[in-house]
């Protein structure tokens, strides 16, 4: 059988191998519970901590200002549901202010906390390429608003907002800013005090950590209501035993991500950018969607005119290639995305969405393949 080659490290990655060996001992050697008082536990406890510093550290925030979730999200839906819920018992406040870009754990989290929780949406609007205007957010906060939520680099189409400039004027403002930085940390700086963050959500999985496993980190955060309720875990905010081998790998996983980050970025955007005018010189109607620059370093897409994107990803995986269409549609399902509906395209021109991510294996050659793989693929869809 031939191993397709991967061209959609958005959607997860594969472990690190050193990663793999750090997690290791903590399923039998030192498989404690962080909470025993022995020393199996105390054990267990160290290395808790120790990745909680090392977390801490990488978003610029304090370790009793890290807690550890399931998966991003876990994260997004602590943010939110946690922020929201206290913000209105403090102050009354009663609005959500974020995107029609968001991923889906926090458009279906407020979309939640509007139908069972009576609270009201008030979305952002977004230029053609998904990116917010720090201006809109300005215009539409307001001392009802429990918290703005705002995508940092988008899954779907790769643009990267402004999150420094609408953090400053939340901060002025005084409301809790929150991120779903899931994409973003895989490949750029974090910095919960240079972005004025209250709220961060970042996932292991996307980052060539373990699945499973995600953080919230906080910074200068006026309180937040546990989703979770059980044992005082995770200060009191995420109750449940904690799940150490994994969160170990998340900590070692973040730390590769963040090293080295300039060289790293600079191959992949070389890469990214041929694959970027290799489709676009060489594909008719095809058009990239998202930011031509202010873009995650790994991340193109593209709407192809007159093709169905989920029977060019069949025709692509047939010939070997592993693409998304950027949205988690499911073949069979084909709805342009509501993402990039917002963007103001057609829903002839969104049901022909391609996202195409690279990795740490990726190569010139690959790209080159795939590009000829694509241009087939789109002929024979056209005919
Ligand atoms: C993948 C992803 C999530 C969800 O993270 P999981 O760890 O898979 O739950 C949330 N937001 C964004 C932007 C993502 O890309």
């Amino acid at each position: 059988m031939n191993i397709p080659v991967n061209f959609d490290y958005a959607a997860t990655t594969p472990v690190d191998p050193s990663v793999v060996s750090d997690m290791l001992p903590y399923f039998s050697i030192n498989y404690g519970n962080p909470s025993s008082v022995h020393s199996l536990g105390q054990r267990a406890e160290t290395a808790l901590e120790v990745a909680r510093s090392t977390c801490a550290n990488l978003i610029n925030t304090s370790n009793n200002e890290v807690i550890f979730t399931s998966c991003g999200t876990e994260s997004d839906n602590l943010a939110l549901r946690g922020c929201a819920l206290f913000q209105r018992r403090q102050s009354g406040a009663n609005e959500i202010l974020t995107t029609p870009v968001e991923h889906h754990a926090v458009t279906r989290t407020a979309q939640q906390l509007q139908d069972l929780y009576g609270f009201e949406l008030v979305y952002l609007p977004v230029d053609m390429y998904g990116m917010v205007d720090p201006s809109e957010v300005k215009k539409r906060i307001s001392k009802k608003t429990t918290l703005v939520s705002v995508i940092y680099g988008n899954n779907e189409v790769g643009t990267i907002n402004p999150i420094a400039d609408i953090g400053r004027i939340c901060r002025e403002l005084e409301v809790p800013f929150h991120t779903d930085a899931v994409q973003a940390a895989a490949h750029l700086s974090m910095d919960m005090k240079r972005d004025n963050l209250n709220l961060i959500s970042v996932g292991a999985h996307k980052m060539y950590g373990p699945k499973g496993v995600g953080l919230l980190g906080l910074n200068m955060l006026p309180g937040l209501l546990p989703s979770q309720t059980g044992g005082g875990q995770e200060f009191n905010y995420r109750a449940g035993t904690q799940n150490i081998p994994l969160i170990v790998g998340m900590a070692k996983a973040f730390s590769l991500a963040q090293e080295d980050i300039d060289n790293r970025n600079n191959e992949l955007i070389s890469l990214r950018d041929q694959l970027i005018s290799g489709v676009l010189d060489q594909i008719p109607d095809a058009y990239l969607t998202g930011h031509p620059t202010l873009r995650l370093p790994n991340h193109a897409s593209f709407v192809f005119s007159g093709i169905d994107g989920n029977r060019l990803l069949i025709y692509l995986d047939s010939k070997g290639f592993t693409c998304s269409s950027g949205s988690a549609c499911k073949v069979g399902s084909s709805k342009p995305s509501d993402v990039l509906l917002s963007m103001g395209l057609t829903p002839e021109l969104a049901i022909g969405s391609l996202r195409i991510t690279l990795g740490k294996e990726t190569t010139t050659d690959q790209i080159n393949s795939l590009i000829s793989a694509l241009e087939l693929s789109v002929q024979q869809l056209r005919q």
